[in-house]
């Protein structure tokens, strides 16, 4: 299933509703034929155009000469004590990237990874510490999707449990992987593919501001903001991308983001890293810092990993921190752990990346030149 395609067929798993209508128009069929496939290959989880039973022979054929629904291999799957699923797939280059399933009572959410690696190099993330080798292809993100929904559906002991929420929380940055990550949330969003509201699709980014503005532009999705540091200094430590794009310039776009709806607001992450961000101090600077900004607070208690320095942060001192927030009207609460006996919590996804170094140092310096040239 990894083989390389031949290079003239594509692959209809990564096209948007869009793009499959394009895709028909220029091999002389009628567009709406575009619904049909996307049912076919999302809803019904069909990668075989032979079963697509109402499309003539003759379009099935066709079909088959262009195009493919090529997925990535399922290495491995791992079951956690609470619940909580990983997959491990191999894309057609040989790398992996990392999945999460966190069932809860009312809802079950999906992690999913939008590079191989991360070129942010937070210091508390251990996929930052394992470096970078490419953005995923819209395929491969969707991938991540119709993979879970599969499994879960023939998975012992999880018939109860589907996915209801999409977070991208897994490897990677998002907003730096713009082009592939839109195409894939339209199809998350498409009533045809899988049809998640879009309180129920969540972004999660370091801070990329101009890709904050831009993404507004096109889709509310749900923003989740990595936050961390409620001052410049202990931010530009924890999370280096702060020196490109300071708190102030962050406030701002995320002040910006719901502008036009008052009842949402944008969920700040806060990893609590004992003795580093978590004094009451911290608390009341970040009091200060989201005045105006219509955020909720939600504390992660940091997740260690091997060679990291870092110890998460004492349950009282997180108890207390969220005190302090919340008597200063923030509303917040604490991420409840899930997965770690697999190494599935946040922080912990790490794949297989390939490469790395080179790639890395290569993609820095052009996707500097492309955030430096987009801020004008
Ligand atoms: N690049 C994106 C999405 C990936 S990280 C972002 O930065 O938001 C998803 C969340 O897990 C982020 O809030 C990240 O800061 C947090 N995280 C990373 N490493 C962690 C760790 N070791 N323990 C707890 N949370 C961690």
């Amino acid at each position: 299933m990894t083989a390389p395609l031949p290079a003239s067929k594509i692959n209809l798993l990564g096209l948007d509703r869009k793009a499959l209508q394009d895709f028909f128009i220029n091999a002389g069929e009628n567009p709406y034929r575009a619904e049909q496939l996307l049912k076919w290959i999302h809803f019904q989880g069909v990668s075989d155009f032979q079963v697509m039973t109402n499309l003539s022979k003759t379009l099935r054929e066709k079909l088959s000469e262009m195009a493919t629904v090529t997925l990535p291999e399922v290495l491995y799957e791992k079951a956690a004590a609470d619940g909580t699923y990983k997959w491990l797939l191999k894309l057609a280059d040989g790398n992996c990237i990392e999945t999460v399933f966190i069932p809860e009572k009312t809802r079950g959410t999906l992690c999913i990874s939008s590079q191989v690696g991360c070129i942010l190099n937070c210091d508390f993330c251990s996929t930052g510490k394992q470096g970078f080798n490419r953005n995923l292809s819209t395929a491969e993100i969707i991938s991540q999707l119709w993979i879970a929904v599969r499994k879960l559906s023939t998975t012992q002991g999880l018939h109860d449990h589907h996915v209801t929420n999409v977070v991208m929380m897994g490897m990677g940055e998002p907003l730096l992987n713009l082009d592939n990550v839109l195409p894939a949330l339209q199809l998350m969003l498409d009533d045809f593919a899988y049809g998640l509201s879009k309180r129920r699709v969540t972004i999660s980014t370091a801070g990329v501001v101009p890709a904050i503005y831009q993404l507004r532009k096109i889709t509310d999705v749900a923003l989740a903001v990595s936050l961390h540091a409620p001052n410049d200094e202990l931010r530009n430590e924890l999370v280096p991308l702060n020196k490109k794009f300071p708190l102030q310039e962050l406030m701002a776009a995320c002040r910006d983001y719901f502008k036009e709806d008052k009842r949402r607001s944008i969920t700040m992450e806060y990893v609590m890293l004992a003795g580093v961000n978590d004094s009451p101090s911290h608390a009341k600077q970040l009091v200060k810092l989201l005045n105006g900004v219509r955020a909720k607070m939600n504390l992660i208690p940091f997740n260690p990993f091997p060679h990291t320095t870092y110890q998460r942060s004492d349950a009282n001192t997180i108890a207390l921190f969220q005190d302090i927030l919340m008597k200063g009207g923030l509303n917040t609460t604490i991420r409840r752990t899930r997965g770690d006996d697999i190494d599935a919590a946040c922080g912990q996804l790490v794949g297989q990346v390939k490469d790395r170094t080179r790639r890395h140092e290569r993609y820095l310096r052009s996707s500097e030149k492309k955030i430096i040239g987009d801020q004008g």
